[in-house]
């Protein structure tokens, strides 16, 4: 965990000691969360703190990060995700600014985000608000949306596939933004080659 913080500033998709990252242990539904407010580089394996999903305490000693309800509530809507990151990547948070969503415009985006990655309405950062908004927003298949004025948030079954969602989001948001100020428009894939596409990348891609 501590080393996904490290790469989530040196992939500069979050900056100081914002963003988050947790992890589910899908055995107990222990979550493994980071602590509020201290800078990646400085943290050791005693300053994670460990909740369960009711947010009763197992262990650690921190203040988790003040965004502990939205990851405990999307650990309880979505049983298959064992991780979540949320960072503040430039084009994906334009997007938020504006209060627009996101499609697959892109077969990669299509392959994994799920659904359109759609934004919240605004609610302030560490609300029960803004937690339920999130959960509301990611629906049931999407693996990314972004919060009003924020940033975003990515869902994986593990914390690669949750950065591997978030490269994706942010790598789409930009391809988006550029045909946006070229003045363009895109030709949205059809839902059943977005269909196809999934159900491929779930059953027949790689080595298995
Ligand atoms: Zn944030």
């Amino acid at each position: 965990m501590i080393d996904a913080g490290i790469r989530m500033l040196n992939e500069g998709i979050t900056i100081g000691t914002w963003g988050n990252v947790t992890i589910r242990d899908p055995e107990t539904d222990y979550v493994y969360l980071s602590p509020s407010g201290m800078p990646y580089r400085t943290l050791r394996e005693e300053d994670i703190v460990v909740l369960r999903l009711d947010g009763s305490r197992v262990e650690g000693e921190r203040k988790p990060t003040i965004e502990t309800e939205m990851h405990l509530s999307i650990y309880r809507a979505r049983p298959a995700c064992n991780a979540v990151v949320h960072t503040h990547p430039t084009y994906s948070t334009a997007f938020s600014c504006m209060g627009e969503d996101i499609p697959l415009l892109l077969d990669e985006a299509a392959q994994v985000l799920g659904d359109v990655v759609r934004t919240t309405k605004y609610a302030l950062p560490g609300s029960q608000e803004l937690a339920e908004e999130c959960v509301k927003v990611l629906g049931e298949r999407s693996m990314a949306c972004l919060l009003k004025s924020h940033g975003a948030v990515c869902l994986g079954k593990d914390l690669e596939e949750a950065f591997g969602n978030s490269t994706v989001l942010e790598a789409t948001a930009k391809v988006y933004s550029i045909i946006r100020s070229m003045g363009g428009r895109f030709d949205p894939i059809s839902p059943e080659n977005i269909a196809f596409m999934q159900e491929f990348v779930r059953t027949k891609y790689g080595q298995r």
